[in-house]
């Protein structure tokens, strides 16, 4: 019997070797949707999730986390390869592919010595708010400091414009970021108001599209007001937590300390303090989400040949890990409410993008992880602690050794910048002030490792983790002329409250998730860099990888 079979299968394993070899057209995505979960840790996908919905349901619906880990590519060691881990740097990092020596994103804020004053990374007064009081003209915001593309831009340059590329984040930097310079419509929240604002770079005629002013109309995040913030879990799932008294807590106005917290921001009727305790609960992810639904409706994505892209970015759990530290009840319970929201999202997908799930490529990652609570850590007897550097210190330092000058231009988080008039016309060697300057912050508390501009231009690093990621997120005409890098479990400032920012585990760890069009679902446990992203991606779609792309197409999670 089996004798008698044997040609048919040796002719189908030829098909199968021939149509291989020729390799098989990939399924090109009609949608791509990013979603980056604001400082959400790798470890949240496995400590919370037998408090996730399972991945699919009887009725054909789909789960949010365990659908993308079951049945999509779930990359369990997935990590952000730059320094500082901050909301700019990752979010720029998502869709171009391109550390910040490329970027230059380097960080947040900086000193930017053409304006010789520090700056917001998307900050710009040529580009003017739509939608939002600004009387002055000084709060505007663009891509301008992107220096590289985004595979937004590349495809809509791929399609004669066609492409339709949309990005909404309650942070104007998430969504200008990941969107880049070519994107039809980017949102961002007022949080002096509760609006959906964008900025004349991207609305040239200075009006927000019908439905997004109708949105605003309807005040919708006024419907929040005077509601609890209510523990969602039973209370036995806390069980697990290692710090869930919330005795550490860092400031966070108008939620009180406990469940419920009332979302009031300690106001008598909707205002600033309002929106501000509004955007730090699972209720700000909701309406971020509500209104991505909005545009793939009203914008039509997914629903032609030619695929848009949709990026996202839910900042709730960066507000709320700030506040309260990854190891409280508020994230657990914010983590369990973002995997109801984006099971919603998904099947809301399932349903309005032609074809369903398996013509979406849906990503989630995240900007980066989170530190646990310094005074916990303290507690615990870790070695941990808030560094304390200031530019009189500096400057008095620097002072002693060759002499009084204003020697010091800024210090803006990592960044030192030192006054290159003084230096130049004190007739001091460039190289001898920073060691000096390097020198004076290397004996402070907390701090690791200080780096020179010349010592990255001329390649004298060690050839570790941290040197290399510092060398990649150098960029010469945006970093100043010396990078600091704290200790293990150091952050700046104070103690209570959480943050992130440091080339450790906890900040670099994020998750890597892909699903639906293109995407061979399995457990992926090699290590792998967020800059796979973008060119994985590009791939897809089948365009020209962004102009500064440097990682690697994750060629197992591919079809
Ligand atoms: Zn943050």
């Amino acid at each position: 019997m089996v004798r008698t079979f044997r040609p048919i299968a040796l002719a189908v394993l030829c098909l199968l070797v021939v149509a291989a070899a020729a390799g098989a057209a990939p399924v090109r995505p009609k949608l791509v949707v990013l979603i980056s979960i604001d400082q959400f840790r790798a470890d949240y996908q496995t400590r919370f999730d037998d408090l996730f919905l399972p991945p699919t349901a009887k009725n054909g619906t789909v789960g949010g986390f365990r659908y993308l880990m079951e049945k999509g590519a779930y990359h369990t060691d997935a990590h952000h390869d730059h320094f500082p881990l901050v909301t700019g740097v990752g979010h720029s990092v998502h869709l171009t592919g391109a550390p910040p020596y490329k970027s230059g994103i380097v960080a947040n804020d900086w000193f930017d010595r053409d304006l010789n004053a520090e700056r917001y990374c998307v900050s710009d007064t040529k580009s003017p708010l739509v939608g939002a009081a600004d009387p002055d003209g000084k709060l505007g915001i663009s891509p301008s400091t992107l220096r590289v593309s985004t595979v937004g831009d590349e495809l809509k340059m791929a399609t004669g414009g066609q492409a339709k590329v949309w990005a909404v984040a309650t942070k104007d930097r998430a969504a200008v970021l990941m969107a880049g310079h070519l994107a039809d419509g980017v949102l961002w929240l007022d949080d002096q108001t509760g609006a959906w604002i964008s900025s004349r770079y991207y609305r040239k005629d200075g009006t927000l599209p019908p439905w997004v002013s109708d949105l605003n109309a309807a005040k919708k995040v006024d419907a929040f007001f005077g509601k609890n913030w209510e523990l969602s879990v039973p209370p036995a799932a806390l069980k697990r937590l290692w710090t869930p008294d919330n005795a550490s807590v860092g400031p966070r106005p108008g939620l009180g300390t406990t469940f419920p917290h009332p979302v009031n921001g300690g106001l008598e009727q909707p205002g600033p303090a309002f929106y501000g305790a509004f955007l730090s609960t699972p209720f700000a992810n909701g309406y971020t989400l509500d209104t991505a639904e909005e545009i793939v409706k009203q914008e039509k994505l997914g629903q032609d040949a030619i695929p848009d892209i949709l990026a996202i970015n839910l900042s709730a759990n960066d507000y709320i890990g700030h506040g309260f530290g990854p190891d409280s009840a508020e994230v657990l319970d914010v983590t369990v409410q973002t995997d109801l929201r984006l099971s919603r999202f998904f099947n809301f997908l399932a349903k309005n993008v032609q074809g369903g799930l398996a013509n979406v490529t849906i990503v989630v990652t995240a900007d980066h992880g989170v530190a646990p609570i310094v005074a916990e850590m303290q507690k615990a007897g870790f070695n941990a602690g808030a560094t304390q550097v200031n530019k009189d210190a500096v400057q008095k330092a620097l002072a002693a050794e060759l002499g009084p000058g204003d020697w010091v231009q800024a210090i803006v988080d990592d960044n030192v910048y030192l006054n290159l008039q003084t230096i130049s016309t004190k007739k001091i060697s460039y190289t001898r002030a920073e060691d000096v300057a390097a020198g004076f912050l290397r004996q402070q508390p907390g701090i690791y490792a200080v780096y020179t501009r010349s010592q990255l231009l001329d390649g004298q690093m060690l050839d570790n983790d941290i040197s290399q990621r510092v060398a990649r997120s150098f960029h010469p005409k945006v970093s100043g002329e010396l990078i600091m890098v704290s200790d293990p479990y150091w952050v700046p400032g104070r103690t209570t409250g959480a943050t992130h920012g440091t080339p450790y585990a906890y900040d670099t760890s994020v998750p890597l998730l892909l699903a639906g069009a293109g995407i061979k679902p399995g457990r992926y446990t090699e290590r792998v860099s967020t800059l796979d992203i973008a060119p994985t991606l590009s791939d897809l779609l089948g365009i020209l990888q962004p102009s500064g792309c440097e990682g690697h197409v994750l060629s197992q999670a591919l079809k």
